[in-house]
């Protein structure tokens, strides 16, 4: 073990802990442990509680009015753009624009800047960190301007390879828009290099903030950005609620993003001139009660100390690292020198998906993240499906790093007594006449499904069910390897899915199937397709009531919103095959 034995005492994270109330409460009956920052921080009660004061005493639409409660709607909106504006060290509160988060604050710069100077055959620089959000609407920019996207690329510690950007800017990149902090891996970018090289072929430079504001003091002066972006609610603050900066000189020369009350001067049908900075920005009524909010969750972070975050995050960055990799069969995905906040890994040994790891620490009351962290392209390059990432905050304690690995430890250790040979996804076969296909379990799905729901409600707790589905999947009929291909996988899954059908021989309509996947739950979930389904006629298949019998089963209220989303694409490719198999039949 190489772990780090040096106390942390500049910092009592024990005494933040205490002004998240979520943080004292159970999840799965078992003290949560909450390590999903990078999705979202949790809210300290002050946020809490202004939101409600805001509510209950002054709740009044915000500029237009002249009865106080307006005008005190009115202060507290913009003493939080104040707020803001001291926390990044912004020179004017003209430049900090409210939006409704990240996403949007990019959105807008895609859509202003690019309006106003993007022009065919210019370049707009991103890096193979971002997010879906830093990626797709300038994709979407490039394709109404005929500018061209170009992406730096990142080498095998998930760090960007900077000899290629210098190699990339001329004069005709226009923009480089880049992560400060990537959500995916925990890469800390060197700003502080990229500023100057591109500022030195005079193109602008967008800085994507959503993850980094929480965890060290940003200062866009000094760094010398023309936007940074970020969002609330990574920041101890509500949703809905984020900020674009940007510098003056460069706002002054964009038009509007979107057009409404509130962003105007003066309006007319001929003619229309816009407000000044920063409300030509913010058309219609905006998130008041957010933006103060957010004033409130960067006061308590400047309370904490943003210096003194940084600190004790370092070491529990570093003890998180250090405990995850020490794990046997566990590989950490981006070991970039510079991280901070995030670690990603995959259990390899034995091969565990990464949603199943998610379930099952769920199962723990441990809340991580899973899939592809709306990072795809950074999946692709490390050719995986997606990873588990712990992401920690300020309230995060050595405890619930230990919970995290011990969990993990547990998990890796019953996979590996099981020592379940998945022999479905290595069984080859010579022809289809050798594959077995699953006999009809009732004589319709009706009376299966009874069968099943009856066998389900002696368990009344979630954590038992799982058990049951579990248990289920590792009896599955193997599909060979030669039924796996780009035919057969069912897109919109999490994991990785094939489904084979037919019709049954020797029956007029009935239909046989076969699936696979690599997450264990998803194999419960076809098993249970199966039992229902398989050698039963289409014309009962397609008649049966698919969506209450997973109500009852209480799969509705259990599965994530990813995994329903792919039961759906599993039920809909069984559906069209006994409407193909009924359209032969005839
Ligand atoms: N960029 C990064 C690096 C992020 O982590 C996220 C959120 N996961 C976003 C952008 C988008 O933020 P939001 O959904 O709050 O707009």
């Amino acid at each position: 073990m190489t772990l780090v034995a040096e106390p942390i005492q500049t910092f009592d994270p024990l005494s933040v802990r205490k002004d998240f109330p979520i943080l004292s409460t159970e999840s799965r009956g078992k003290p949560l442990v909450y390590l999903d920052n990078g999705a979202t921080t949790q809210k300290p009660r002050s946020v809490i509680e202004t939101l409600q004061t805001y509510y209950e005493k002054q709740n009044a639409n915000i500029h237009r009015g002249v009865y106080q409660l307006s005008q005190l709607a009115t202060e507290g909106y913009e003493k939080a753009r104040r707020v803001v504006q001291r926390f990044i060290n912004a020179a004017d509160p003209a430049e900090i624009i409210f939006t409704r988060g990240t996403t949007e604050s990019i959105n807008l710069v895609a859509n202003s800047f690019g309006r106003a100077f993007l022009k065919q055959d210019d370049e707009i620089v991103i890096s193979g960190l971002e997010h879906h959000s830093n990626i797709v609407p300038w994709q979407m920019i490039c394709q109404q301007t005929g500018a061209r996207l170009r992406v730096i690329p990142i080498n095998d510690r998930g760090e960007l390879q900077l000899e290629t950007l210098s190699e990339m800017l001329s004069p005709q990149v226009k923009l480089v828009a880049i992560t400060h902090l990537s959500n995916s891996l925990g890469t800390v970018i060197p700003l502080d290099q990229i500023i100057p090289m591109v500022h030195s072929v005079g193109a602008k430079i967008l800085v994507d903030g959503a993850q980094w504001v929480a965890h060290a003091p940003t200062d866009v002066q000094h760094l010398g950005v023309d936007f940074y972006a970020f969002s609330g609610h990574k920041l101890f603050s509500p949703t809905g609620i984020g900020v674009l900066y940007g510098r003056r000189e460069v706002l002054e020369k964009m038009p509007p993003y979107q057009g409404g009350g509130d962003m105007i001067e003066q309006v007319t049908f001929e003619k229309t001139t816009y407000a000044p900075l920063p409300n030509k920005f913010e058309a219609g009524t905006p998130n008041i009660a957010g933006a103060i909010g957010l004033a409130r969750g960067i006061e308590y972070l400047q309370n904490v100390g943003l210096s003194a975050v940084r600190a004790y995050e370092k070491q529990l960055h570093r003890y998180l690292t250090d405990r995850v990799q020490d794990i046997d069969g566990i590989r950490v995905i981006g070991t970039a020198r510079e991280k901070a906040g995030v670690v990603s890994f995959v259990v390899e040994q034995p091969s565990i998906s990464h949603h199943d790891v998610g379930v099952m620490l769920d199962l723990e009351g441990i809340a991580v993240r899973t899939g592809h962290h709306c990072c795809q392209p950074v999946m692709d390059r490390f050719n995986i499906p997606g990873t588990v990432r712990a992401s920690i905050a300020l309230y995060n304690t050595r405890q619930d790093i230990d919970r995290l690995a011990e969990a993990l430890e547990k998990i890796i250790a019953v996979a590996r007594t099981k020592n379940r040979t998945r022999s479905g996804s290595t069984a080859t076969t010579t022809g289809l006449q050798d594959v077995r296909f699953p006999d009809p379990e009732g004589d319709c799905p009706e009376t299966v499904a009874e069968e099943l729901i009856e066998n389900f409600s002696l368990f009344d707790d979630w954590k038992d069910r799982y058990q049951l589905i579990i248990e289920m999947g590792e009896k599955l009929l193997p599909m060979p390897v030669e039924l796996k291909n780009e035919m057969t996988r069912v897109h919109g899954c999490q994991s990785t899915v094939h489904l084979f059908a037919r019709k049954r021989p020797g029956t007029v309509d009935s239909l046989d199937f076969l699936a696979d996947s690599d997450a264990e739950l998803v194999r419960g979930l076809i098993a249970i397709l199966q039992k229902v389904f398989s050698g039963q006629s289409a014309r009962s298949i397609l008649a049966f009531d698919v969506n209450g019998f997973f109500r009852k089963l209480g799969l509705e209220d259990h599965l994530s919103m990813g995994r329903r989303n792919g039961l759906a694409g599993m039920v809909e490719r069984i559906r069209s095959h006994a409407n193909q198999i009924l359209s032969v039949s005839g």
